[in-house]
């Protein structure tokens, strides 16, 4: 999908996507930001996520240039994880009420942090009408990318702000995830036929890139339970250099197997796998078994 870009400046872009929705992409390598969106309310503008204070005072700057009139009054979070949530204060501060899932909320509060008096707490599933627009939140039950990610959707654009739970697998990260849940959901996912899911890092994909994403997690579990298998069942007190030599064994089968369907031509799994990567990504989803 072609979009325009209708502002790019300090390694941020703004896609228009629609006249409701803009995508707010953030290079995360110069800025430490994740991406978030701009959605035009009838008289005001809802954000999707809060980097951090440096970060919400440059959006906020940017909203006032790009969307003079509309005054930011509402932020929803896609999960709490501190580059997309600890600018949340900030905008506190400012008079913006905020959504999120129950599990980002009540974490919130254990930890004594500041909330909005104007604050809608989502447990599963809501739809609400906010400044004429039509919006669905569905949080995810168990540990996919956070233990407390919600979907955002724009119902009539059919767009869906996917958080940190899709996107370049440059970006995932699968500390305490449960992959079978989280291939279930990116199930789910798929049969919700998004016109575009906005990522929380790298760039909005196509409801197909799921499937991709998919065979990437299938794969890693495969290697998981390999792993575990030839540790003896259990990775509880496995040394690290002998757990470091079966993750690197299973990542080099793993790319093996890859490079291998592609050359058959399989038509599925024929992604490559990026040894180094998926090596690291092995070693995070592990790390808490020891
Ligand atoms: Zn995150």
């Amino acid at each position: 999908m072609q979009t325009q870009v209708i502002y790019s400046a300090d390694s941020i872009t703004v896609h228009k996507l629609s006249d409701r929705v803009y995508f707010r992409k953030a290079e995360w390598e110069q800025t430490n930001q994740c991406n978030g969106g701009f959605i035009v309310l009838n008289d005001a503008l809802a954000l999707v996520d809060a980097p951090s204070e440096a970060a919400v005072m440059q959006i906020l700057d940017e909203a006032g240039r790009l969307f003079p009139g509309k005054p930011v009054r509402y932020v929803f979070l896609t999960h709490g994880h501190w580059d997309h949530a600890d600018g949340l204060d900030e905008l506190i501060r400012a008079g913006v009420g905020a959504a999120m899932s129950r599990q980002a909320y009540d974490r919130f509060v254990s930890e004594g942090r500041l909330l909005p008096d104007d604050c809608l707490i989502v447990d599963g599933t809501a739809g609400a009408v906010i400044g004429g627009v039509r919006f669905e939140f569905f949080c995810l039950d168990g540990r996919l990318h956070s233990g407390e990610d919600m979907y955002i959707k724009v119902v009539d654009e059919n767009y869906i702000f996917t958080g940190d739970t899709v996107g370049d697998f440059q970006y995932l990260y699968f500390a305490s995830s449960d992959l079978n849940r989280w291939n279930e959901a990116l199930g789910e996912l798929a049969a919700m036929g998004a016109g575009l899911l906005l990522c929380g890092h790298g760039i909005y994909r196509e409801n197909g890139f799921i499937r991709e994403q998919k065979a990437y997690l299938s794969k890693l579990a495969e290697a998981a339970e390999d792993v575990r298998r030839r540790a003896g069942g259990s990775l509880a007190g496995a040394g690290g250099d002998a757990l470091e030599a079966l993750i690197g064994e299973a990542a080099n089968g793993a790319a093996k197997s890859a490079a291998n369907n592609a050359a058959n031509g399989a038509a599925n799994g024929a992604a490559a796998v990026d040894r180094e990567l998926f090596t690291r990504h092995l070693k995070e989803l592990l790390e808490r078994e020891r």
